[in-house]
């Protein structure tokens, strides 16, 4: 994602509450099938960290790349063989320098006939460039891409992992989304007008585009959806997204004041950041009109916007801490099985 897409936000309350829809289709007329309460599953944080590892194995995730296929089928097997039932959505990603490469939305279904469901979703692909204003060496080579990528898939292969372990009767879509990063950055001494700038901000999250153009099923099937970015960095700092208190507050709160009542409240900060991300859930929210918050780290201080590792090469395992993981992980964990069990 890029942050200098900045758009300043002035929530207007009365437009938030009369966005909601929380109140799903009223046309079934049977009561609904009591629900089991399962108890939320424990984060395995170190099965997560190997999760990060093995896609840096692949080498960089760049579209075009061969890591970028190999690690494609090894999410693939991985999701089937935690119990998903997965649709690979394949389509071209016609990025900005006019090149066009094969991209494929991985989509794991938990539960593919329940109509109450939870999105949960990462970009898998990684930055084809190292070019943070902050980038020193090898600008024009792929990033290795542990956080900005490896970690938000990570932590949700674990919550797949999980949840192919201790099944629900909420439904679950988990979603690799491919193509986030390939987008036209802009450098501080670039000077654009502000349609340009507009124009920029559609070259990102291009599969997020794809998909909520393409859902795989109705759009009232979906109740909200969470995306990862960058969350296993150590003491990262997850302000309330811009886009994300935009479009879905009250998600946004639901969801940090769980984190605080689980003592994560010194990654999940209460305060909200002044700029909205041109990340995956912008499209989703925009495009398809599906709730989605973005968890992403966003440092008190910053050159960038972001961690001083993003989009530089620095962005190795030795960024990744395994805790930050497991905070990330253990609260979407709890999200969903409080979902499930009518407890949030
Ligand atoms: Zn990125």
């Amino acid at each position: 994602m890029n942050i200098r897409n900045l758009f300043f936000l002035f929530i207007i309350t009365v437009m938030m509450a009369s966005c909601n829809n929380d109140t799903t289709g009223s046309e079934d007329t049977a009561p609904p099938a009591p629900t089991k309460t399962v108890p939320v599953p424990r984060f395995d944080r170190d099965s997560a960290f190997v999760y990060v590892e093995k896609q840096l194995s692949f080498g960089p995730r760049a579209l075009g790349t061969e890591g970028h296929q190999a690690c494609k089928e090894w999410l693939v097997n991985s999701l089937t063989g935690f119990g998903a039932t997965v649709i690979e959505q394949d389509f071209t990603a016609e990025v900005y320098t006019g090149a066009s490469y094969p991209a494929t939305n991985i989509i794991g279904q938990y539960n593919p006939d329940s109509k109450n469901r939870v999105v949960l979703a990462a970009h898998w692909d990684t930055r084809h460039i190292a070019d943070s204003d902050l980038s020193t060496e090898r600008r024009d080579e792929p990033i290795p891409g542990a956080d900005d990528g490896a970690s938000g898939v990570a932590v949700l292969l674990e919550i797949a992992r999980q949840l192919g372990q201790n099944p629900l009767d909420l439904g679950v879509d988990i979603i690799f989304f491919d193509a986030e990063d390939y987008g036209h950055d802009t450098k501080d001494d670039e000077q654009i007008t502000q349609a340009e700038q507009e124009a920029r901000a559609n070259t990102w999250a291009l599969g997020a585009q794809y998909w909520a153009n393409n859902l795989h099923r109705p759009k009232k099937d979906f109740d909200y959806g969470i995306l990862l970015d960058m969350v296993g960095a150590e003491g990262a700092r997850f302000p309330k997204e811009g886009w994300s208190m935009y479009y879905a507050k009250a998600i946004v709160n639901k969801v940090w004041s769980l984190a605080d009542k689980m003592g994560y409240g010194n990654y999940f900060v209460n305060q909200q950041d002044q700029g909205g991300v041109t990340d995956d859930h912008y499209f989703v929210n925009k495009i398809a009109g599906i709730k989605m918050i973005d968890i992403i780290h966003k440092p008190q201080k910053s050159e960038t916007g972001f961690g001083p590792h993003w989009h530089t090469h620095n962005d190795d395992i030795d960024i990744i801490d395994s805790r930050t993981l497991r905070a990330v992980g253990q609260l979407v964990l709890a999200v969903v099985y409080r979902e499930n069990n009518g407890q949030m």
